[in-house]
């Protein structure tokens, strides 16, 4: 690994991280509280505190790079075990939608699963699970991965064949379009919107 070069970091990334997640990221004392509670830190390339540490100093490409992103699933624990009051999940969802929106390719697997989530759900208004694995061996060509799950899945009438429309389906549609529409903003401004984060949900949380 590269060595770091304190004092060369990029302040702009801080400051847009700060600004989006509305933490200070500098009350960081790494304590490492938030990776002891992490149930995915076995699959981090860089823990939650280690994280923290790389936004502290700046170091927006091995951040916005990293496999870590990709493999948090949001549960929170970080944030409700830090001392300093730290929401660590927030600061590392800001992160999430900067290196999406600035195209960094994430495990892609992550990436085509979540693409695959969403496409249905903008379309319908609500998820579609034989669509999302239809897209998502389509774009990944997983062909028979999690296949024997299928039975047991229409046996108990998880895998609809047809995907039901949601009514407000159109209001969907336009939460979509008004976060498109913010982060075309944000990425001209180079500054994330905080409600980029607050509303998309992305899941819209990927
Ligand atoms: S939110 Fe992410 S980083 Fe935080 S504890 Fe949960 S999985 Fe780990
Ligand atoms: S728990 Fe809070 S203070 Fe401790 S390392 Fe994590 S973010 Fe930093």
């Amino acid at each position: 690994m590269e060595p770091i070069q304190l004092g060369r970091g990029d302040a702009a990334f801080i400051r847009e991280v700060e600004a989006g997640s509305r933490q200070s990221v500098n009350k960081c004392c790494q304590c490492g509280n938030c990776t002891a509670g992490c149930p995915m830190s076995f699959s981090y390339d860089y823990t939650a505190s280690q994280l923290m540490r790389l936004v502290q100093l700046g170091q927006r490409e091995r951040v916005l790079s990293c496999r870590a992103l990709w493999m948090c699933v949001t549960c929170e624990a970080c944030t409700t075990r830090c001392p300093n009051e730290i929401d660590v999940a927030r600061v590392l969802d800001v992160c999430r939608h900067m290196a999406r929106r600035e195209g960094y390719a994430g495990v892609r697997a992550q990436r085509l699963f979540v693409n695959s989530f969403l496409l249905p759900l903008r379309r319908f208004g609500r998820s579609y699970e034989l669509g999302v694995m239809g897209l998502f061996k389509l774009q990944s060509f997983k062909w028979f991965a999690d296949l024997a799950l299928a039975p047991v899945m229409l046996l108990k009438r998880k895998l609809p064949f047809l995907p039901h429309r949601a009514k407000n389906r159109r209001e969907v549609a336009d939460i979509f379009k008004r976060f498109e529409e913010r982060q075309l903003r944000a990425l001209q401004a180079r500054t994330p919107d905080p409600e980029d984060f607050e509303n998309s949900g992305e899941e819209v949380r990927p």
